[in-house]
């Protein structure tokens, strides 16, 4: 069998169209366009290419884009001095902070400093305790993505198997409350977790959220499973998942490419949590 390859690059061109659309209608309705703050601490070059990437995609959906590039020796107090003012700004509806953040710098505490009616990013823990107990909140973009891509490849999933490899906070673990939230019967695996491949055995559904490259192998994917790899490692052979990309296609239904697969989507999905910030915090209805 040679599994469907999920072309996320597609999914996501038609989520910022969409998007693009839908903010139009905002801007006639309210006289301004919804807004998207971006602030990057320092020089990481990987980071510095994803703020700009940001940037453009904001501007395409017909939104408003600030950046604020800081020095890589700011202190807590502007970070946070510049996190209030970003709170207090009419014009911007959802903050993001670029992670990582230099040394000196509390990320949690930055995180938290944001208004969660604007964390559009939704690692406030508000919005993760939303998340978890079923509540309307901002959900983290990547496994935002990963839901979307798995509704558009399988359609219900209300009952499926799925384990979701790794337990981060921005991708594992609100993935594995998504899966929840969709009826599916979830298995969270990490690090410490004995017999992987026995788990991965009754997956219908494979999420991948390691950080090593190809982790995940294709003898442990249950034949038709469909497989969302989360995965960015930079190797020798470019840009690789956390699953064995080769081995895993031959056995499962469908799969997502690295890239192309769930990275564009997180973008789109960083866009569609901003248009939503902007209807609410203006009580405009979204009318999508
Ligand atoms: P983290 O490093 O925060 O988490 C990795 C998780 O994998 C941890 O929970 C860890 O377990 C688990 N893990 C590590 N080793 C094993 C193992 N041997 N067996 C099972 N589980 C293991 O990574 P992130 O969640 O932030 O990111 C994961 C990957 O996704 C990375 O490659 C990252 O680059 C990529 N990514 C891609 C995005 C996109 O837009 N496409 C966005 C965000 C991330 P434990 O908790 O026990 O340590």
């Amino acid at each position: 069998m040679t599994a469907t390859i999920i072309d996320g690059k597609a999914a996501a061109a038609a989520l910022r169209a969409r998007v693009g659309t839908l903010a139009e209608a905002f801007t006639a309705d309210s006289g301004r366009k919804p807004g998207l703050a971006v602030v990057l601490v320092g020089e990481d070059a990987a980071s510095s290419v994803y703020v700009r990437n940001k940037g453009k995609a904001t501007l395409a959906a017909n939104m408003a884009s600030f950046e604020h590039r800081l020095p890589a020796d700011t202190s807590q107090a502007e970070l946070i001095a510049l996190v209030d003012a970003l709170n207090r700004d009419d014009k911007v509806d959802g903050i993001l902070v670029q992670l990582p953040l230099p040394d000196q710098l509390d990320a949690q505490a930055v995180l938290t400093r944001i208004d969660p009616e604007k964390d559009v990013d939704g690692f406030h823990p508000v919005n993760a305790g939303r998340l978890a107990t079923g509540l309307n909140g901002f959900v983290p973009c990547t496994p935002l993505g990963c839901l979307m891509l798995l509704r558009d490849q399988l359609g219900e999933l209300a009952g499926l198997n799925a384990v979701v490899v790794g337990r981060s906070n921005i991708v594992g673990k609100p993935m594995a409350a998504l899966l929840t939230a969709a009826d599916c019967t979830v298995t969270i695996a990490h690090s410490r977790t004995r017999n992987l491949a026995a788990h991965l055995a009754h997956a219908d559904i494979v999420v991948a959220a390691v950080g090593r490259a190809k982790f995940v192998k294709g003898e442990w994917i249950k034949p038709g499973a469909t497989v969302i790899d989360v995965g960015i490692n930079r190797t020798e052979d470019g840009l690789v998942g956390d699953v064995d990309f080769e081995g895993a296609a031959s056995v499962a239904a469908a799969i997502t490419p690295v890239p192309g697969g769930v990275g564009p989507m997180t973008i789109a999905c960083l866009l569609r949590n901003t248009l939503v910030a902007a209807h609410r915090r203006t009580g405009i209805v979204l009318d999508a």
